[in-house]
C-alpha cells in the first residue's frame, strides 16, 4: 500500500466519510485504499442528472437521442470549439448548494464530492481521452475576492483521480469583460472575446479537458477552447459538473 493511500485510510478510520448534505455516514470507497466519499448513496441518487444531452454542448436535448454523439440544433448549426462535454448534473437544487457552499463559503468538502462526482462521470464516459487537464481561469478580480479557483481545485483532485498532469496556469485570463453572469447569451459570446491567452513557452499536448464547476452558455469554454487550437491542441474536451438547463 503506497503511503498516500495508507493516509487516506487512516484519514477515513478517524474522520469516516460525512454526507454534506443530509449529515448522516458517506461512503465508503470500495477499494478500501483510497478516501470515502462525503455524500450518502440516498443523496448522490437524489442529485438532479443530466441525461441524454448534446455531445458536444451537454444541453438536455428535448427528443430521446438517437446515438451517443447526438448534437443539438445550435451546435449543428455552429459548432463550438470544443469536440465533448461531459456534463452529468443540471445545475439545480441540491446540486446547486453544494456548488454554492464550495465556490461562495469555500467549503472544501463539497468541493472534493463535486470533483469526486465529475471524475466517475469522465470514467464512464467512453467518448473523453484527454491527456492532461486544464482549469478555466478566473477574472483575476473574482480570483482576489475569493481567494481560490474552484476550477482549479476541481481539476486539481480530477487530475489526481486520472494519474495525467494539470497544467494548472497554462490559459491566463485578462481583465476587461463584466461578469458573464450578468449577460444575455449574445452579449456572454461578445464579452468573452479576446480574454484568455496561453502562458509562453508551455508544452501543450494534442488532447486536454477543460475543467469548470459550472456551463451555463458554454461561450466561456468555446472561448478557452479556441485560444488552445490556437496554440496548437488538436482537440478539446470539456468536463464540468453542472449545465444550467
Ligand atoms: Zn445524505
Ligand atoms: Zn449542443
Amino acid at each position: 500500500m503506497a503511503v498516500n493511500q495508507l493516509f487516506s485510510k487512516l484519514v477515513d478510520g478517524i474522520y469516516p466519510p460525512t454526507c454534506v448534505l443530509c449529515g448522516e455516514s458517506g461512503q465508503n470507497h470500495p477499494a478500501k485504499d483510497s478516501s470515502g466519499l462525503d455524500l450518502c448513496s440516498p443523496c448522490q441518487g437524489d442529485l438532479p442528472s443530466n441525461q441524454n444531452y448534446c455531445f458536444q454542448c451537454a444541453i438536455p436535448l428535448p427528443l430521446a437521442a438517437t446515438n451517443p454523439q447526438s448534437r443539438c440544433g445550435d451546435c449543428l448549426k455552429s459548432a463550438p470549439k470544443f469536440t465533448h462535454s461531459c456534463v452529468p448534473y443540471l445545475y439545480q437544487w441540491p446540486l446547486d448548494r453544494l456548488i454554492q457552499r464550495f465556490k461562495f463559503q469555500g467549503n472544501l468538502a463539497a468541493g472534493r464530492v463535486l470533483a469526486r462526482l465529475l471524475s466517475q462521470a469522465v470514467a464512464a464516459d467512453p467518448e473523453t481521452k484527454p491527456v492532461a487537464i486544464v482549469p478555466v481561469p478566473l477574472h483575476p478580480s473574482r480570483l482576489r475576492e475569493r481567494g481560490f479557483n474552484q476550477a482549479t481545485l476541481l481539476a486539481a483532485d480530477i487530475a489526481k483521480d486520472f494519474q495525467i498532469p494539470l497544467l494548472g496556469n497554462a490559459l491566463l485570463r485578462h481583465t476587461a469583460n463584466q461578469p458573464q453572469a450578468d449577460l444575455d447569451a449574445h452579449h456572454r459570446q461578445k464579452n468573452i472575446r479576446g480574454v484568455f491567452s496561453i502562458k509562453e513557452n508551455i508544452l501543450l499536448p494534442d488532447s486536454v479537458a477543460l475543467v469548470d464547476d459550472v456551463m451555463t452558455t458554454g461561450s466561456t469554454l468555446a472561448e478557452a477552447a479556441k485560444v488552445l487550437l490556437v496554440a496548437g491542441v488538436k482537440r478539446v474536451d470539456c468536463w464540468v459538473v453542472a449545465r444550467t438547463p
